[in-house]
């Protein structure tokens, strides 16, 4: 593999002691690329009661890591005083994690608390919703501070019963970003995005044709046992394994290029598959509930009401009606034809 100024992150989701950093930093620091040795001291997690992080006393032990292996060290902040206790700490790069970017007043005070150390680099995620406008306003809100290097990251967005990964990878948001933030290098988070190590080489190496500037990767030396994401960590030798196998294209040929568009195309029909599932586990059970209540399942009105509905929404999305037109009228025949399955199995059908 070669790339000028590609950005390697790794290391655990939290910092859990001084021996599980030194464990990960002496076999990540060794790999092409490397940048520095990520790991959260404050975990903003969903739910109370999971583990919050070590908080100063993490601070500590990666301060001792920094001088051991002479490496940068990246911890994630979300207030004034977490800045301000990196600062103490000597913490090389900071990055803003995806539920702080959507909170504008939580990026001010932050690019506010950094003012007088526009060196320290920082990196935003993008926030949990796939919102451009406020990915870019937290970017905008460093810069105009004037922190000299800001960076992005792509971990993937929350959605609603999105599967196979934890995040959807929106690739076309990022590329978006690409043309709004030329100046900027964006990484991608597929652990955040998987959720699941098993998907983690196929993201990494989707990333990598996507001409992502870095990867930011979890690494655990007991995955199974770690405190916060385990299911998605990685093992070092399994990261090196599938670090190793990724391939790098040096040139940007047209056919490079080709095949970005095709990622996002392979994922656009990956969501509207899984979407098209979920549609049909509804419509069945709409079928269930209507046969109890004892309603027919062809109700004209409705369906002629949803029809204008969309109607009237194709011409906001600039799509063809007609060709709407006749994907909802597949749909609408697909969820009657699974409805009336459930009118006719349950009835008694030995006519004579
Ligand atoms: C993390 O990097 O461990 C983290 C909490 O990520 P995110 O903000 O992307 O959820
Ligand atoms: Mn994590």
């Amino acid at each position: 593999m070669s790339k000028d100024n590609f950005y390697l992150i790794s290391g655990p989701c939290s910092a859990e002691s001084f021996e599980q950093l030194d464990a990960v930093a002496q076999e990540v620091k060794q790999a092409k690329y490397f940048y520095a040795l990520r790991a959260g001291v404050w975990k903003p997690r969903t739910s109370p009661g999971c583990f919050e992080g070590y908080g100063e006393v993490a601070l500590r032990w990666l301060t001792k890591i920094k001088e051991t292996h002479n490496i940068k060290i990246m911890v994630e902040v979300a207030s004034a005083e977490h800045v301000a206790l990196c600062i103490k700490y000597g913490v090389d790069v900071l990055w803003i994690g995806a539920r702080t970017t959507g909170s504008p007043f939580a990026v001010q005070e932050i690019a506010d608390a950094l003012k007088d150390t526009p060196d320290i680099p920082v990196w935003v995620k993008n926030p949990v919703s796939p919102d451009l406008a406020l990915w870019i306003g937290a970017i905008d809100r460093l810069q105009q501070v004037g922190i000299e290097k800001v960076g992005a990251i792509h971990r993937g967005f929350r959605q609603y019963n999105f599967t196979p990964y934890r995040n959807a990878p929106m690739w076309e948001i990022m590329l978006e970003l690409k043309q709004e933030k030329q100046e900027i290098p964006i990484i991608c988070d597929p652990s955040h995005i998987s959720g699941d190590r098993r998907h983690l080489k196929e993201l990494c190496q989707t990333a990598i044709n996507m001409e992502t500037d870095g990867l930011m990767i979890e690494v655990h030396p007991c995955p199974d046992e770690a405190l916060s994401d385990s299911a998605q960590q990685l093992t070092p030798d399994a990261f090196f394994k599938i670090y190793s196998s990724l391939i790098f294209r040096d040139s940007y040929t047209v056919s490079d290029k080709i095949e970005q568009y095709r990622t996002v195309l392979d994922d656009l029909d990956k969501e509207l598959l899984s979407m098209l599932s979920h549609r049909m586990k509804r419509a069945v059970e709409m079928g269930e509930l209507k046969k109890k209540e004892n309603i027919s399942v062809l109700q004209f009105e409705r369906w002629k009401k949803v029809m204008d509905t969309c109607s009237k929404q194709c011409e906001e999305l600039g799509l063809n009606k007609e060709f709407v037109d006749k994907i909802l009228s597949v749909i609408h025949t697909e969820s009657i034809r699974l409805q009336n399955k459930i009118f006719e199995t349950n009835e008694d059908c030995n006519f004579k």
